[in-house]
């Protein structure tokens, strides 16, 4: 058991926290947001991620599980300092540290002794010997002699899926930890005691090499997701069926089955921010990682595609002015109300600029949605039900395949469109069953 402080409460520190409390550690879950941390002491969650608020009242209740504002008296208490602020993309598609050297230096600011601090935000190589500078240079400017009670700064990765963030965090594939000293290494196994008496594959490398698993798994998984992408929109020409295709692959155990699901390209807060780093990795490091570059702009032309396949479906050039379009779903995946890099973005400004009104829906993310599309507000209606959304439409967008949408009544959907036009952007339903209801149907890659 440790007492620890998580610094960032977003989807990744909040989870984290929580998780981290409910395996018996203390928790002092730290954001400089004011109004998150007030959400948060109310009893709010102020994100949507299923089963989180269980996690989240039993630790409070238990009294392992606190929040607050005021870093410094966080840090005082805690032995293990866990960094979960986000790191997002600069202008030259490096990850932007600021926010992570933002806590490393209040950290230093007020650290009462040993402490170990625990990058958990996804970070470039180099950054844990970047944070240990940015420490001991705060550290350097105290003169309290606090300087010789020394730290360790670990890497530990964190994988969870939006969505299924609980269940991730409480059973890990595996848990990585970079660290350079055993002691460091052991309180990290205090942190984690539960997972590791359940025998959760526990791989421990230098910092560097966790690091680089971070970026080099989520490189991969957009790698996998964009070369189905294109298998798919290959299979559209030469009258194949990509979900055949995938299946069959998938059961070759060197390949498996995961992420073999075509659709309008990749989004949401990691995967695009991800590859952009580790393609500026590359080049700055002198290494052209190619296939990772030509996943960014397979996946840029993915979204652009959608735009064409949904114009192309009702008639061509310019058969988009003065359409209305039903889109259901604007998350960049069930679950989640996150919309950061959601592809509905990309396609809906596309469908917009082309002169299509838009009315949309989705369970979670429609304030996330509606702030990131003000410039063309105009041009959007957001409903809370999948039919009212319908009433009047031209034709259907699935772009999120939420439980919801996926058993729609068919009937129903076909009575209140204009033109029974459905665009299935993630494959949910069979041809046959839609064409019987009388819909001209476009999935992706069959
Ligand atoms: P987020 O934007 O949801 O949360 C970051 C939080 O940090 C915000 O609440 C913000 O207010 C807070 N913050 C910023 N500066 C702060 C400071 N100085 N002191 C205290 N709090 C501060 O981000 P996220 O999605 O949780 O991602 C965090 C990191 O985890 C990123 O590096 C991301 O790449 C990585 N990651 C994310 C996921 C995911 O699915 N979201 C999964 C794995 C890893």
């Amino acid at each position: 058991m440790a007492t620890i402080t998580v610094a960032g409460t977003g989807y990744v520190g909040l989870v984290s926290g929580a998780c981290l409390a409910d395996f018996g550690n203390i928790v002092i879950c730290v954001d400089n947001n004011e109004s998150k941390i007030e959400t948060l002491k109310a009893g709010g969650i102020p994100i949507y991620e299923p089963g989180l608020d269980d996690v989240v009242r039993r630790n409070i209740v238990s009294g392992r599980l606190s929040f607050s504002t005021d870093m410094a008296q966080a840090v005082k208490k805690s032995d293990v300092i866990f960094i979960a602020v986000g790191t997002p993309p600069a202008d030259d598609g490096s990850a932007d540290l600021k926010y992570v050297e933002a806590v490393a230096r209040e950290v230093a600011r007020s650290v009462n002794g040993y402490k170990v601090i625990v990058d958990k935000s996804t970070v470039p190589v180099g950054t844990g010997k970047k944070v240990a500078l940015w420490i001991s240079d705060e550290l350097s400017k105290r003169n309290d002699g606090l300087a010789a009670f020394g730290f360790d700064v670990v890497s530990n990765p964190e994988f969870l899926r939006e969505g299924s963030a609980v269940q991730d965090f409480m059973h890990p594939d595996r848990v990585v930890i970079g660290a350079e000293n055993e002691k460091a290494r052991s309180l990290m196994k205090d942190v984690y005691r539960s997972l590791y008496l359940n025998e959760t594959p526990y791989i421990e490398t230098n910092i560097e090499t966790a690091e680089m698993i971070k970026y080099a798994s989520n490189a991969f998984l957009a790698v996998k997701i964009t070369y189905i992408n294109e298998i798919a929109n290959l299979c559209e020409k030469v009258g194949a069926d990509v979900q055949d295709v995938a299946k069959a692959m998938g059961r070759d155990g060197r390949i498996g089955g995961k992420f073999l699901h075509p659709g309008p390209g990749y989004g949401g807060s990691c995967f695009p921010k991800d590859t952009q780093a580790m393609a500026r990795i590359g080049r700055d490091a002198g290494e052209n990682l190619s296939i990772i570059e030509a996943t960014i702009s397979a996946n840029d032309r993915q979204k652009e595609r959608m735009i064409s396949k949904i114009e192309n479906g009702l008639g061509g050039n310019g058969s988009l002015k003065g359409k209305t379009l039903a889109i259901l779903g604007l998350a960049f995946k069930p679950n989640t109300d996150d919309m950061r890099e959601a592809p509905a973005l990309t396609i809906i400004e596309g469908l917009v600029s082309r002169g299509a009104q838009i009315r949309a829906c989705d369970p979670a993310a429609i304030k996330e949605a509606s702030w990131r599309l003000e410039s063309i507000a105009k041009s959007i209606e957001y409903f809370d039900d999948e039919y009212d959304a319908l009433r009047g439409s031209d034709a259907l967008v699935l772009m999120t395949e939420w439980n919801q949408y996926r058993n729609l009544d068919l009937s129903r959907v076909k009575s209140l469109l204009k033109i029974p036009v459905f665009f299935d952007l993630r494959n949910v339903y069979k041809r046959d069953d839609v064409e019987g209801k009388g819909f001209v149907y476009f999935a992706v890659g069959k």
